[in-house]
């Protein structure tokens, strides 16, 4: 999609979810924060649908997502964009990466890494060595795309400077080797679409949820293999957790938000129950999301990264019954 070179010149930032369910509070609260403080500081805010996995992301859920945020009362300038409208830019950056041979062709599956390496199934990331890697040749570039493609990280620490979590130092190769950037489906991997993307789109911050954290550190990488000038400013934000401190995820369903708009919950009260458990207000009262707005500056998202370190934001079942009370 063309942006004006207006958009293009002012800080941009991007709500960029991923339509493969239903969004949850978690999520809510990340994308509250960030149009507050783009609006506040004059962001430009796009809103980026990441529907690069065609097995999980549909249209039905673009149109979904895009109804509860303009219910919630969050905007976004110029129309959206789907990533899998234009695999163009996608491409174009893994010939540029192939001509460096910085990628290469492994369509090797989990179980056939953890096999490799003896390594035992830990449910976590799993690390993919250099040892793995193909012998110089064919193997070292972009011919076939319909196969699964990786990027060769450079070794070295990493360094993110984060605007609320301060500098952290990574190591991508040791921590997590060489990740995907084409899938074995044959399309752009989230880590190369988001590189690609933000640097596309002009984006200058992402304030997104702290999980992501390391994922800066090998965004950066590969923004650099790719020659853009900068990466973004980062915002990371603490998650939202359910009454175990485990974060809340999409299985959660009547949990959701739109399964909170069907039962009749408003979009005042979601707010400030999220309002409450950030720290914003003192008690559980519905809130419009321009106080809310009011409420979001970068000192108070530090002041909320910092109480939050200690106590987490956790949703808890009185909360949801609160919610869902409305009616009764
Ligand atoms: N689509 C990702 C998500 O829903 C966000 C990716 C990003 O902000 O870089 O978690």
């Amino acid at each position: 999609m063309e942006l004006s070179k207006e958009t293009l010149a002012s800080p941009t930032s991007r709500l960029a979810p991923s339509p493969t369910g239903d969004l949850h509070l978690g999520n809510v609260r990340t994308f509250l924060l960030n149009w507050s403080l783009g609006r506040n500081l004059g962001w430009n805010l796009i809103l980026r649908h990441e529907d690069l996995d065609a097995n999980r992301a549909s249209l039905e859920q673009i149109e979904t997502i895009e109804s509860s945020m303009g219910w919630l009362g969050i905007d976004w300038d110029g129309p959206s964009i789907r990533q899998s409208e234009d695999l163009v830019p996608y491409r174009e950056a893994m010939d540029r990466l192939a001509t460096r041979r910085m990628v290469f062709r492994s369509s090797l599956s989990r179980r056939e890494i953890r096999d490799a390496l003896n390594a035992p199934h830990t449910g976590g990331e799993l690390r993919f060595p250099s040892s793995l890697r193909p012998t110089p040749g064919e193997a070292w570039s972009f011919s076939d795309e319909s196969t699964g493609h990786r990027f060769a990280m450079p070794p070295g620490i990493e360094t993110v400077e984060d605007e609320l979590q301060g500098e952290d130092r990574f190591d991508p190769a040791e921590e997590t080797g060489d990740p995907v950037v084409w899938t074995r489906e044959g399309r752009p991997a989230y880590q190369l679409a988001v590189v690609v993307d933000d640097h596309e789109h002009g984006v200058t911050d992402v304030l997104r949820g702290e999980d992501l954290l390391p994922s800066a550190a090998r965004q950066q990488r590969l923004a650099r293999a790719l020659d853009f000038e900068s990466a973004p400013r980062w915002w990371h934000v603490p998650l939202v957790t359910d009454g175990d401190g485990r974060r809340l995820a999409k299985r959660d369903g009547d949990r959701g938000l739109h399964g909170y708009m069907s039962a009749g919950v408003t979009a005042s009260r979601i707010i400030g129950l999220l309002a409450y458990r950030s720290g914003l207000q003192d008690m559980r009262r519905p809130m419009g999301i321009d106080r809310f707005r009011r409420l979001v500056d970068r000192a108070a998202l530090e002041a909320l990264v910092v109480r939050e370190r200690e106590c987490p934001c956790r949703v808890l079942d009185e909360d949801h019954h609160w919610l869902v009370s409305c009616n009764a």
